[in-house]
């Protein structure tokens, strides 16, 4: 999200945008503005930064009474913190043209850094999963290269879906002895298993090569239940077996049809289904944006 100030602090100075922060040259210093919590932000990378420098920036933001700010490499941050009313835009810009000035008086001949490789060849700005960056032309090149092969490779995973499955129901196993050892040991009741069961589906899905995808999020979700459900029988089971203190199945099988027994069970089940389909839209959200978007490596857009 970009706030109007910002978006009119940024048209202002002949910038571009990302969708966080506007970015660009400001004669041969790279600068990206964005707002945080109660404050505004700006990094400037300068093409040199020696100790006189740093005292000359130092005596300037102290004129102005800035305190807030920090050295980065070959750069500096300030930040405007904002009480109740937002920090004055002209003040930002003002404060920003001073030190472009500075040190574009003082290395008129030199740019920044690559914020890669930290030479100073022929360079540009660049916007990579939303994040700005300063970038020769070689190391854009190499980023290009990698981002290119990446995506290509994603999209020619074939969907073994059914691999994913099976790698969620057996990674989703060991989660049964977690339940047995809730019910039967612990007296509790299981729900916190049944997350465990997603996040080892996940983890089995994945081990297995398996698509992420809507299709395999279902899938993921089936042996979610599945397991639930099969690990809460079997830990009944366990604790009905315990009771009898014997082996023997005739009963077993006779008292887990009893109405009271079936209804405790439903309960827990519905319980342990309704925990676990919490935990797992809050994975599916993650999981998403791995499917959902192609890495890619960008300018920055014209402020509108
Ligand atoms: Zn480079």
């Amino acid at each position: 999200m970009l706030w109007p100030g910002i978006k009119k602090l940024g048209k202002e100075l002949n910038l571009k945008r990302t969708d966080s922060e506007v970015v660009g040259m400001l004669r041969n210093c790279f600068v990206k503005i964005y707002d945080g919590k109660n404050m505004k932000v700006f990094e400037l990378y300068v093409p040199e930064l020696d100790d006189i420098d740093k005292d000359e920036i130092k005596r300037r933001l102290d004129n102005k009474k800035i305190k807030n700010y920090e050295w980065l490499p070959s750069g500096i941050k300030v930040i405007f913190n904002e009480y109740i009313k937002p920090y004055s835009i002209i003040k930002i810009k003002d404060l920003l043209n001073d030190f472009v000035t500075y040190f574009s008086n003082k290395y008129p001949a030199q740019k920044p850094q690559c914020q890669h490789c930290g030479q100073q060849n022929e360079a540009d700005v660049y916007c990579m999963d939303n994040v700005s960056l300063y970038l020769c032309n070689e190391c854009y090149k190499k980023y290009e290269k990698d981002i290119n092969y990446e995506n290509s490779e994603k999209n020619i995973v074939p969907n073994n879906y059914l691999l994913g499955f099976i790698g969620s129901l057996l990674f989703s196993i060991p989660g049964i002895f977690l339940t047995i050892i809730f019910f039967v040991f612990l007296n509790t009741l299981s729900a916190i298993s049944a997350v465990v069961y997603i996040l080892l589906g996940i983890k089995g899905y994945k081990v297995f090569k398996g698509k992420i995808t809507p299709v395999g999020a279902t899938l993921i979700i089936i042996s979610g239940l599945i397991m639930v459900t099969v690990g809460i029988i079997i830990s009944y089971s366990v604790l009905i077996l315990r009771e009898l203190n014997m082996l023997d199945i005739e009963t077993l099988s006779i008292i887990l049809k009893m109405p009271e027994v079936q209804k405790e069970l439903t309960t827990n089940i519905i319980i342990s289904y309704f925990v676990s389909g919490i935990y797992f839209v809050y994975q599916l959200n993650i999981m998403i944006k791995g499917w959902k978007t192609n890495k890619k490596i960008q300018k920055p857009k014209e402020i509108k």
